[in-house]
C-alpha cells in the first residue's frame, strides 16, 4: 500500500510575517517515497517551510496537502501530526533520566500510552512499535539503560525511535547529523536510506557528503523560494553558488 502517490502538495504557498516574506509563492511536490533534501542559506525559509508543513505556521497566500485528503490549512497541529506527518528538531529532547524503552512508551500515541507494571504486559500494538523502532535505531542494547548515557548521535537516534512509535507517514527531519561523528553520521545515513523503504522523508541539512549519501533528489531554497530542484550533481552544475552553501550564507550577509 506504499504507493508512490502523492505525499505532500504545496501550491503557490506564501509566508508574511508583517512585512517581511519568509516563503515566496512556493511550490513545492514530494512523492510517496521520496527522500528529499531541502538545502539553503540561514535565513531561505527552510525551518518556516517545515513549520507550514506541521501546521506550526499557516500560509499567509497558496495551500498545502498532505496525501490525497488532508487539507493542512484546515487542519490542527495535533490533527496533522495524528494524520502521520512526524518531525524532529534538530536539538534532541530525550528524557534523559527515563530508559530508553521509557523515552520510547513516553512518545507512543496517548491512546497507547500503555504503562508497564510488574504484572501487566504491554498493550501488544505498543510492544509491535517497540521492537519495531528498537530495531530501526539499534539501541536494543540500551533499552534499559537511562537515555542520559547516550551519545549525541544515538540520542538523536532515539529520537527518531521516538518518532516511529507514531507511525508517521511523512518523516521531517532538521539537521539530523548537525554536532555527530563520522561514524555516527555515517549510521544515520543508513537509518534514513531504511526509512526511505516505507516512509517519506524529508532532510533540511548543510553537510553535502550526507546529502550526496542519501538523496536522489534535492531542493534549493533562496530568500523563500525555489532557486534550483534535481539531484545534488544537478542543482550543483545549474548553479554555482549551490557548490558551497556556505559562501551563500556569506554572501547574506553582505
Ligand atoms: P532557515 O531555516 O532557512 O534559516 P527561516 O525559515 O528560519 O530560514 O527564516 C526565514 C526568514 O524568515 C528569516 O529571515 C527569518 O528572520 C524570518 N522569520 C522566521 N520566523 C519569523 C517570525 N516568526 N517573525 C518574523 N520573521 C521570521
Amino acid at each position: 500500500d506504499f504507493s508512490h502517490g502523492i505525499a505532500l502538495y504545496l501550491e503557490k504557498v506564501s509566508v508574511w510575517f508583517d512585512a517581511f516574506r519568509a516563503l515566496n509563492d512556493l511550490s513545492l511536490y514530494i512523492q510517496e517515497g521520496e527522500l528529499r533534501c531541502i538545502i539553503g542559506p540561514n535565513g531561505a525559509g527552510k525551518t518556516t517551510l517545515m513549520d507550514v508543513i506541521t501546521g506550526k505556521t499557516r500560509p499567509t497566500e497558496g495551500s498545502a496537502f498532505f496525501g490525497q485528503n488532508y487539507d493542512l490549512a484546515k487542519m490542527s497541529t495535533e490533527q496533522i501530526a495524528e494524520a502521520g506527518i512526524g518531525r524532529k528538531f534538530q536539538k534532541p529532547t530525550v528524557f534523559e533520566n527515563f530508559t530508553v524503552m521509557e523515552n520510547l512508551l513516553l512518545a507512543a500515541p496517548k491512546d497507547k500510552r500503555v504503562k508497564k507494571s510488574f504484572f501487566s504486559k504491554l498493550d501488544p500494538d505498543a510492544q509491535l512499535a517497540l521492537d519495531e523502532s528498537l530495531a530501526q535505531i539499534r539501541l536494543e542494547e540500551w533499552v534499559h539503560k537511562p537515555a542520559g548515557l547516550l551519545s549525541h548521535g544515538q540520542k538523536q537516534w532515539l529520537e527518531i525511535g521516538m518518532l516511529l512509535m507514531q507511525r508517521p507517514k511523512l518523516i521531517l527531519l532538521d539537521e539530523p547529523v548537525a554536532g555527530m561523528t563520522d561514524a555516527e553520521t555515517e549510521r544515520t545515513a543508513e537509518l534514513c536510506l531504511e526509512l526511505k523503504k516505507n516512509h517519506t522523508l524529508v532532510v533540511v541539512e548543510h553537510d553535502m557528503s550526507f546529502i550526496d549519501t542519501i538523496s536522489e533528489k534535492v531542493t534549493v531554497l533562496a530568500q523563500g523560494a525555489i532557486l534550483a530542484e534535481g539531484t545534488l550533481a544537478e542543482v550543483q552544475a545549474n548553479e554555482d553558488d549551490v557548490k558551497e552553501p556556505t559562501m551563500l550564507e556569506v554572501k547574506d550577509v553582505n
